[in-house]
């Protein structure tokens, strides 16, 4: 049986604005006042793990060691099948310093080649109370990748990624209808049912 959360006020262990906007978004209906890491001023701590979930519990440990308040973190990224699911935990950094996504979708595009353009993104979320105590979902969306990138709505690889049942990218859909069906969304409808609702 998760833990409720009940607390007031919650940081969000992430200095991306885009995911902080998502994050926001999804917590609003639960009236819970939400903080970001970046502008709270906390560090961004080394992911040095192996996985989604053990990147996501490292962030919200961090968040919650320099906060001293409850903390949700997010770890995500693009797996993409022709790839051995790289870019995997380190989507973010072939976006290199500049955080140019343009270059990283050409590197997985040249990269992929002539293979499968099937991939899915997957949302790693990690709530940690001050005491220690921890709650960990993963959600994911399948999809696959076109080229060239459409859309200027959402972030990252979202250009390049057609979700199953659509024709369009996540660059080009709504923010709102992105959050229905995205691997965060999904990732949020677990924590929401075990840790918010009541
Ligand atoms: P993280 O901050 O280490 O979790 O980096 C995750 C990276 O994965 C982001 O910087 C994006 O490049 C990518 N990513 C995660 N979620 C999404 C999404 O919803 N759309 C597009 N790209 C995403």
């Amino acid at each position: 049986m998760a833990r409720r959360f009940t607390e007031p006020e919650l940081v969000i262990a992430t200095h991306n604005p885009g995911k902080l906007r998502e994050i926001a978004e999804l917590l609003e209906p639960f009236g819970t006042k939400v903080f970001s890491a970046g502008a709270l001023g906390l560090p961004e701590p080394v992911e040095d793990g192996e996985t989604f979930l053990a990147n996501a519990e490292i962030k919200a440990r961090a968040a919650v060691a320099a906060s001293g308040k409850p903390a949700l973190s997010d770890d995500s990224g693009l797996a993409v099948a022709a790839l051995g699911g790289r870019p995997g935990i380190h989507s973010a950094r072939w976006a290199g310093p500049e955080k140019d996504f343009d270059m990283a979708m050409e590197r997985v595009m040249s990269e992929v080649g002539d293979g499968s353009r099937r991939a899915h993104f997957v949302a790693a979320l990690a709530l940690c109370w001050p005491d220690g105590h921890l709650e960990m979902f993963e959600g994911t969306v399948h999809g696959d990748l076109v080229w060239p990138p459409r859309g200027d709505r959402g972030f990252g690889y979202d250009p390049m990624f057609v979700p199953d049942g659509y024709q369009i990218t996540f660059g080009e859909f709504v923010p709102a209808d992105k959050h229905d069906i995205s691997h965060r969304a999904d990732a949020f409808a677990k924590l929401v049912a075990a840790c918010f609702e009541t």
